[in-house]
C-alpha cells in the first residue's frame, strides 16, 4: 500500500487489508492507521460521498490508483452515526498489537489488526448513536409453508439496547403491516428467499435497512439448539411454546447478533411470543396517512405521538410509542390502562410528585445493555443506582395509595421487587462526580474501599503521608529534629543530626533504622516501612487504578446478576410514566374516558383532532368539535341492516373533511391504546383493523402512478376489512378521469357496505355518491357546513347530516387568490355547464344501475357504448379475489374500456 508499491505487486499491508476486507464484503471497513480510520477502494468512494469528505489516493493496486479517505479516530462516532443512519454497516478494525512489536518481527512486518466490532443500524448501543425515546429494533425473518401452501413468516425482533426480544408468526399478506408497526432499524433476511419479488416489494417499502445472511443461519433444524445454547439452557420449554417459523427467526437474529458483536454477548431477555390479534392491525399507508408517529413530511412534531407524548423518561416514551403503534383489541386490558390513566388524571398534586420522581430516573435498560456488552461506563452504573432509587421511591409512594388501580399496583410492586443490596452497593461505591470511562478510574467513592483509599492517598497526597510518618517517628524517637526528605539518588530517607545518628547505628536502634549515608553534621537512614512507602508511592497510581478496575468488574457483575430485576423495575417505571403522562394530557386538555367494549358501537360526541386542535390553539383559533356515529348493528350476516354504518362526507375543499375523518380514526387509536380521548363522550366497540387512504397522494418519488397506488391500496382494504374494521377513505377515485373515479368510488362503497360491512367514513367530491344513501340502508350523508357571505365562502367546520349542495370550488379558488377576471370567467362557464348538465349520463346511470345486484352478475345494458365497456370490465372484477397485481391489470382494462 506504500507509494513505492510496484503496480503488479501487493504490498504486505494491502494484503492484510484485502484479507480482512474479504471477511466483511458487505461492511465499510474502518482500517485503523495511527490516529485515523482509513477506508480504501470502493469503501472509500462510498464513505467519501456519504460523509462529504475528501477522497485521495494512495499507491496502486493491480495497476489502478487506490482510492482512500480517512476519519480521525477521535471524531469517528459522528461519522459512524452518519453512515449508520444511511443504512450502512461498518466493520471497525483495530491494531491489536503495539507497532513496536511488529518492528521486532522485522522491517517489513505489518502491525497485526483485527475487526473488533461490526456496527450496523440495528445493533448500536451507544447513547450518542441512539435516539432516547425510540426503540432500536433488529428484526430477522424466516418463513415456512403454512396451510394451503401459503407462506408464513417468522419475525424475531430484538432491541440490543434494552434486551427486549419478541417473536411472532405473520402470514405473508400481513408482513408489510407488521414491519410498519415494529419499525425495525434493520431487517436480516436469509439469502434463500431474500430475492423473491413479493418479499422484495415488502422490504423495499419497509422501514430500515435490509441485511442478508447466509441461508444456513436460518436452518430450522438447528434453530432450537442455537437458541438454547445462547441462553445456556438445555430446552426452550421454560420460555414457552414457539412455532417453527418463530424459532428459525429467533435463531437467525441471535446468529446475526453474535456475528456483529463478536466476543460480546448482550444480555437479552428470552424471546416472548406476540399473540396475533391482540393489537389493531394498521398497515403502513394508514400509519402514514394518520400521521401516527411522524407527519407525511417525516417530522416527529405534528404527529399523534408527539402530541400526546408528555412522558418523563425515554423508556416511557418508547413504551407509549409501542402502545400507539399497536393499540390493543382487548377491552379488559384497555379498561385496566384507562383506570390507571384516570387515577393519574384525578389528582394534580400527586401527579406532579410522581412525575418529578420519574424525571430523575435514567434509562436503566440501555445502561444495563451497555454494561452487559462491556461498553458501559461509570455513568451507566449511576443510571442503575438512580433508576433503582426512583423505582423504590415510586413503589412506596404508590403502594401507600388506598385506591390504586390494578395496572399501577402491579407496576408499583414490580418497581420495588428487586433486592435492595445492589442499590445500596452502588450508592456506597460510586462517587458523586463520575468520569465517562471506567478506564481511567476515579469513580469509586472515597471511604468505600480501604486499599483503594490508601492507594489514592499515597498517590494524591504523598507529602501528607510522609509528614504523618515523620510525625510518628518523631513521637516514637522523641527527636524533634528528625526529618523525612527525598532526593533522586536515595529516594525517601530519614535525616537526623550526626550525634543522633551515631546512637542509631548500635542496637537496639539499628534494628529499625538502616544507615544509608553520612553527611557533614547529618546522617541519613531508611526503614523497611519507608522503603515500602517508597515503592508503594511509586506504584500507588497504578495500584489505585488496578483496584478500581477490580471493583469495577465486581460492580458490573453484581449489576448483571440482577439484570432481570433491573429490567422489571425499568419496565414498571415506564408503565407508570405512560399512565401519568396520559393522565397529564387527559387532565390538562379536558379529554374524557372512552367506553371501549366488544360491541360494534362507534359513537363520538364533541370529538376533536388532537393535533389540529393544538395547532389552532397556538394561533388562538377554536377548534369546532364534531360528533360521529357509525355504530353497527348486529344480526344475521346477510341481512341488509347488519353491519357498520358508512358516512359519506361531502363539502367544499378546505371545509374540514379530512380533519373530521382523521380525528375519528385517531380517537379510536387513542382509546384502544388506553388513553383518554379528545371528545365530550366516546363509545367504541373494539376495532380490529384500521384502514385509512387518501386518494392520489403524490408518490412520484417511488415511481408509481399515484392512481395505481390508490387502487392497489383500495383493493387491499376491500380484500381485508372485516365487520369490526374501521375504514377511512378520503377522496378515493380522485386520481383519474371523472367517470372512472366515480365508478370505482361507487363500486368500492357498495362493496364496503354489502361485503365488508365495516364502519366507515368516506369523503368525496363526487356528489353523485350521496344519492346512494337512498339505496344502501346503512349509508348516511354528512356534510361540512359552509355559508356564503358577500359572495365569499365561510367555513364553519361543523359536520351536519345531509349532502353539500354545491362545491364552492370557485369561491375557494377566489380565496386562494385566483385573479378576479379568471374567477368571473369561471362563474360564467359553470353556469353554462350546469344548464347543460340537467340529464347527465351519471344521473341516468344512477337511476338505471341495480345497486343491489350481485357484483358478479353483469348489469343490464347501459345507455352508451363506453359505459357498457366500463361496466363489463367492472363486473368482471371480484374484489374479494383481487390481488394487487390483478387490481393493476383490471385497472388497465378499465382504462382501455374508457
Ligand atoms: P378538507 O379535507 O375538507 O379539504 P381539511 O380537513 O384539510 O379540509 O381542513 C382544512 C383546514 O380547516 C384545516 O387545516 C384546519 O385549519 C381547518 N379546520 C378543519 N376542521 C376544523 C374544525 N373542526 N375546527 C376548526 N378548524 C378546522
Amino acid at each position: 500500500l506504500g507509494p513505492d508499491a510496484a503496480p503488479d505487486r501487493v504490498t504486505p499491508m494491502m494484503a492484510q487489508y484485502l484479507g480482512i476486507k474479504a471477511d466483511h464484503p458487505d461492511a465499510l471497513l474502518f482500517y485503523r492507521m495511527g490516529d485515523f480510520y482509513e477506508l480504501f477502494l470502493e469503501d472509500a468512494v462510498v464513505a467519501a460521498s456519504v460523509l462529504g469528505i475528501v477522497l485521495t489516493k494512495r499507491g496502486k493496486h493491480q495497476g489502478e490508483d487506490i482510492a482512500m479517505c480517512g476519519v480521525p479516530v477521535e471524531r469517528s462516532d459522528d461519522y459512524l452515526h452518519t453512515l449508520i443512519a444511511r443504512g450502512h454497516t461498518v466493520a471497525v478494525c483495530e491494531q491489536t498489537e503495539d507497532p513496536a512489536e511488529a518492528k521486532k518481527r522485522g522491517y517489513k512486518s505489518v502491525v497485526r489488526r483485527a475487526v473488533v466490532r461490526i456496527v450496523t443500524p440495528g445493533t448500536i448501543t451507544e447513547e450518542r448513536l441512539l435516539e432516547p425515546g425510540r426503540a432500536n429494533l433488529l428484526a430477522a425473518l424466516s418463513r415456512v409453508k403454512g396451510a394451503g401452501d401459503a407462506w408464513i413468516y417468522g419475525v424475531a425482533a430484538v432491541d440490543i439496547s434494552t434486551g427486549a426480544f419478541a417473536v411472532a408468526e405473520v402470514p405473508a399478506p400481513n408482513l408489510a403491516a407488521h414491519l410498519a408497526r415494529i419499525e425495525p432499524r434493520e431487517t436480516v433476511v436469509p439469502d434463500g428467499f431474500a430475492d423473491e419479488p413479493e418479499l422484495r416489494h415488502v422490504l423495499d417499502e419497509a422501514p430500515g435497512a435490509v441485511t442478508r445472511v447466509a441461508r444456513d443461519a436460518a436452518d430450522p433444524a438447528a434453530a432450537e439448539r442455537r437458541i438454547a445454547e445462547w441462553y445456556g439452557v438445555s430446552t426452550l420449554d421454560g420460555f414457552g411454546a414457539f412455532t417453527r417459523a418463530e424459532l428459525a427467526a429467533a435463531a437467525t437474529v441471535l446468529h446475526y447478533v453474535a456475528r456483529t458483536q463478536l466476543d460480546a454477548r448482550p444480555n437479552l431477555q428470552p424471546p416472548a411470543r406476540a399473540e396475533r390479534g391482540l393489537a389493531v392491525e394498521i398497515d403502513a399507508s394508514t400509519r402514514a396517512n394518520l400521521e401516527m408517529t411522524r407527519t407525511l413530511g417525516g417530522e416527529r412534531q405534528g404527529s399523534l405521538l408527539h402530541a400526546v407524548d408528555l412522558t418523563s423518561t425515554p423508556a416511557g416514551s418508547r413504551l407509549l410509542a409501542e402502545r400507539l403503534a399497536g393499540p390493543s383489541t382487548d377491552p379488559d386490558r384497555i379498561g385496566r390502562r384507562l383506570d390507571a390513566v384516570g387515577f393519574a388524571a384525578a389528582d394534580r398534586r400527586r401527579r406532579a410528585e410522581v412525575r418529578a420522581t420519574l424525571k430523575r430516573a435514567p434509562d436503566m435498560a440501555r445502561a444495563l445493555s451497555r454494561l452487559s456488552l462491556g461498553r458501559g461506563g461509570p455513568r451507566d452504573l449511576a443510571a442503575l443506582r438512580d433508576g433503582l432509587a426512583a423505582a423504590y421511591a415510586l413503589s412506596c409512594r404508590l403502594l401507600d395509595e388506598p385506591e390504586l388501580p390494578a395496572e399501577l399496583a402491579e407496576a408499583a410492586a414490580g418497581a420495588g421487587r428487586i433486592d435492595a443490596s445492589l442499590s445500596v452497593l452502588l450508592g456506597a461505591a460510586l462517587a458523586d462526580d463520575l468520569p465517562l470511562l471506567a478506564r481511567d478510574g476515579g469513580f469509586i467513592r472515597a471511604g468505600h474501599d480501604l486499599a483503594l483509599d490508601e492507594a489514592r492517598e499515597l498517590r494524591d497526597d504523598t507529602r501528607r503521608v510522609v509528614a504523618a510518618l515523620q510525625a510518628r517517628y518523631v513521637e516514637h524517637t522523641e527527636i524533634r529534629t528528625l526529618k523525612i526528605k527525598h532526593n533522586n539518588f536515595l529516594g525517601f530517607f530519614i535525616e537526623v543530626t550526626a550525634q543522633v545518628g551515631e546512637t542509631w547505628r548500635v542496637p537496639p536502634h539499628n534494628a529499625l533504622f538502616i544507615h544509608r549515608q553520612t553527611m557533614a553534621g547529618a546522617m541519613r537512614f531508611s526503614t523497611t516501612e519507608l522503603a515500602e512507602l517508597e515503592s508503594r508511592i511509586s506504584s500507588a497510581a497504578d495500584r489505585a487504578l488496578a483496584i478500581e478496575r477490580t471493583l469495577w468488574d465486581g460492580l458490573v457483575a453484581s449489576a448483571l446478576a440482577e439484570a432481570e430485576g433491573i429490567r422489571a423495575a425499568g419496565d414498571a417505571l415506564a408503565a407508570i410514566d405512560v399512565a401519568f403522562a396520559l393522565g397529564e394530557v387527559a387532565d390538562t386538555r379536558g379529554w374524557t374516558r372512552p367506553a371501549v367494549d366488544r360491541s360494534l358501537a362507534f359513537r363520538i360526541a364533541g370529538g376533536r383532532h388532537p393535533v389540529v386542535e393544538a395547532a389552532l390553539r397556538a394561533r388562538g383559533v377554536d377548534f369546532v368539535a364534531n360528533g360521529c356515529d357509525l355504530s353497527g348493528t348486529e344480526g344475521p350476516a346477510r341481512a341488509k341492516t347488519t353491519g357498520g354504518r358508512i358516512a359519506v362526507v361531502t363539502g367544499p375543499n378546505m371545509a374540514g373533511k379530512s380533519t373530521f375523518l382523521r380525528q375519528n380514526a385517531l380517537i379510536a387509536v387513542l382509546a384502544q391504546a388506553g388513553s383518554y380521548v379528545p371528545a365530550a363522550e366516546a363509545h367504541i366497540g373494539v376495532v380490529d383493523r384500521l384502514f385509512s387512504r387518501v386518494g392520489a397522494a403524490d408518490d412520484l418519488a417511488r415511481g408509481r402512478s399515484t392512481f395505481m397506488v390508490e387502487m392497489v391500496e383500495t383493493a387491499a382494504i376491500l380484500n381485508q376489512a372485516t365487520g369490526r374494521s374501521l375504514v377511512i377513505l378520503d377522496e378515493i377515485g380522485r386520481g383519474t378521469a371523472t367517470f372512472d373515479g366515480l365508478s370505482i368510488a361507487w363500486a368500492a362503497m357498495e362493496h364496503l357496505h354489502d361485503r365488508n360491512r365495516s364502519r366507515g367514513l368516506f369523503a368525496t367530491h363526487f356528489h353523485e355518491l350521496t344519492q346512494l344513501g337512498h339505496k344502501l340502508p346503512r349509508l348516511a350523508n354528512l356534510t361540512v357546513k359552509v355559508t356564503e357571505w358577500q359572495g365569499d365562502v365561510v367555513f364553519l367546520h361543523e359536520v351536519v347530516p345531509g349532502a353539500a349542495d354545491r362545491s364552492y370550488g370557485i369561491q375557494v379558488a377566489k380565496l386562494a387568490g385566483l385573479p378576479a377576471t379568471a374567477v368571473e370567467r369561471a362563474r360564467t362557464i359553470l353556469a353554462e355547464l350546469e344548464k347543460g348538465a340537467r340529464s347527465s349520463p351519471v344521473e341516468r346511470l344512477l337511476d338505471d344501475l341495480p345497486l343491489f345486484a350481485n357484483l358478479n352478475t353483469p348489469a343490464p345494458p347501459p345507455p352508451e357504448p363506453v359505459r357498457d365497456a366500463l361496466r363489463d370490465a367492472l363486473a368482471a372484477i371480484d374484489p374479494d379475489e383481487l390481488t394487487p397485481k390483478s387490481a393493476l391489470e383490471a385497472l388497465y382494462a378499465l382504462k382501455r374500456a374508457a
